[in-house]
């Protein structure tokens, strides 16, 4: 087993430094992009349930706010430390600036595992995160949202707990329930968004939408709306893996009863619709796209070079290693990237506070179709710079994320 040597902000600075490269941008500027202008690290002491007292560590880390306030989620994962942080706020930057939104990027998380915590703990540990961060937080400093291993619950709670200390304000999180001011859309958004991405390239690609064969590595937020959505639109889920098992149906898995089967026992593993297999078999499955929906790192060296799929499309953040990267570039696979492939999350958590601020609530058809008119421009104008220049659609993508960054560094005269 080959060892990763470098850490995942080493692997997204290289991307952002090819960008900078290809743009010929002063050196003033890189170093600007390259350095979070602010990080915080707490320490969350808890009670639990049985009395003891237990400290987690949580981060908050904002990239940049060049374009606006600084957005992005809170992750509750036991690898959720300061460089995955790191590596994620910076990515939020590109992808605000690509889909032309008017928010800078950030990240948070806490070393744990959710799953471990009772209701009650997780309400306790995000209260204290709440307090610990706040005077970094406001509608119109930084917005968080949910991320792995939190969820519109979890933004409850930290609007409840922002809202003690500052007054009623929604517009401090997004990702809310749609009975506390969350937009109508916004749960599905993120896999919404990645099927519109998905269709719109098939097109430009030649390749069938309908009965096209996908399979789907993450049953979460983003993979389970991802997989409901791309089947109404005809296309076939023929496997879905977990972090417990994987399951496969060449002729196309019964998604909306695997749902339910996975929101009452909370996995994939054991769905009777397919042939249930491990986790890691999902590399091997033989499908038109593979997508990506669980975590970081999950394309590598190892795998890249027998996936047997045509494209892949990127809906969880950073989910391949540089070298699969290259892997998959010199087979002929086209890789569509994190920053745009899972932009509809942001994108409707902008909605969301908008709606907010307004006091004003947005139809879910419209928040639809806002999501795909954004969405559709920023394919389009990834598609036709990859096409004019030769690059890939990650080239692409980064140069005009950070050359829009760049561009208001720039204008407001901070070098
Ligand atoms: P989630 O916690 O809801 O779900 C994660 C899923 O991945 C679970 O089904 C889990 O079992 C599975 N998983 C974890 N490790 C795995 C492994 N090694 N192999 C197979 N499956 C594994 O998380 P989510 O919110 O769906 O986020 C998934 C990805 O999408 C993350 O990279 C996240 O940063 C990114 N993302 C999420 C949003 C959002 O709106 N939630 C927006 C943009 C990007």
């Amino acid at each position: 087993m080959a060892i990763k040597e470098r850490s995942a902000q080493e692997d997204v600075r290289l991307s952002f430094d090819c960008a900078a490269d290809r743009l010929g941008l002063p050196q003033g500027v890189c170093i600007m992009l390259v350095e979070p202008w602010r990080e915080l690290r707490v320490s969350l002491p808890v009670r639990m349930d049985d009395g003891r007292v237990e400290v987690f560590i949580g981060y908050r880390v904002q990239h940049n706010a060049v374009r606006g306030p600084y957005k992005g989620g809170v992750r509750y994962h036991p690898h959720a430390d300061e460089d995955e942080v790191r590596a994620l706020a910076s990515l939020m930057t590109w992808k605000t600036a690509l889909l032309d939104i008017p928010f800078g990027g950030a990240k948070g998380g806490i070393e744990l595992d959710p799953h471990t915590l009772s209701e009650a703990e997780l309400n306790r540990v995000t209260r204290r995160y709440t307090r610990s961060i706040q005077h970094l937080l406001g509608p119109h400093r930084d917005i968080p949202a949910p991320d792995m291993g939190t969820n519109a619950q979890t933004m409850a709670w930290m609007m409840d707990e922002y809202g003690q200390m500052h007054g009623y304000n929604p517009s401090v999180v997004t990702g809310k329930p749609v009975e506390l001011g969350g937009s109508a859309g916004r749960e599905a958004a993120t896999g919404r968004g990645a099927v519109f991405v998905l269709t719109e390239a098939m097109r430009d690609l030649g390749m069938q939408v309908k009965g096209a064969r996908i399979a789907v590595q993450g049953f979460g937020n983003v993979g389970s709306w991802f997989a409901r959505i791309a089947h109404e639109e005809g296309m076939r889920i023929v496997a879905v893996a977990d972090l417990n098992g994987s399951v496969c149906n060449a002729n196309g898995l019964d998604v909306p009863a695997l749902t339910d089967y996975a929101r009452e026992h909370r996995t994939v593993a054991g769905f009777t619709g397919g042939e249930n297999c491990r986790t890691e078999d999902i590399f091997s499955v033989d499908c038109d796209v593979f997508v990506p929906a669980a975590m970081e790192n999950a394309l590598t060296e190892e795998n890249a070079w027998t996936l047997p799929a045509k494209l892949v499309l990127e809906a969880a953040n950073h989910p391949t290693t540089p070298e699969a990267d290259r892997i998959l570039r010199e087979r002929g696979i086209p890789v569509l990237p994190d920053i745009l492939v899972n932009g509809g999350g942001v994108t409707v958590s902008y909605f969301e506070w908008t709606q907010n601020l307004q006091q004003f609530s947005w139809s879910e058809e419209r928040v639809n179709e806002e999501l795909h008119k954004r969405i559709v421009a920023a394919y389009c104008a990834v598609a036709k710079k990859a096409r004019e220049t030769g690059y890939t659609f990650r080239e692409a993508a980064m140069d005009i994320g950070v050359e829009r960054v760049a561009r208001a560094i720039e204008l407001r005269g901070f070098v």
